[in-house]
């Protein structure tokens, strides 16, 4: 199993924002878990 400092649960708006943000300020190490596709919410 892959490991992270940080795991974001959910691939939805909040869990894509949380993604770029973590990039942004320099953060590698993290991984977005999805159950079902990215932005499943919203495609729904
Ligand atoms: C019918 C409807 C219409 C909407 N229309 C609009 C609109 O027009 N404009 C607008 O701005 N907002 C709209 N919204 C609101 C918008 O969908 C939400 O505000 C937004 O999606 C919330 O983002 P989120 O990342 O918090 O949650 P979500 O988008 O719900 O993302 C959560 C993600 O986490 C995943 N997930 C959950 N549990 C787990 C788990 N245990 N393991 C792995 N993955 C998991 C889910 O599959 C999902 O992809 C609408 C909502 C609904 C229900």
């Amino acid at each position: 199993m892959r490991k992270a400092d940080i795991i974001i649960v959910g691939a939805g708006a909040i869990g894509v924002g949380m993604g770029v943000l973590l990039q942004k300020i320099g953060c590698k190490d993290f991984v977005i878990l999805e159950r079902k596709e990215v932005g499943a919410s919203f495609m729904r």
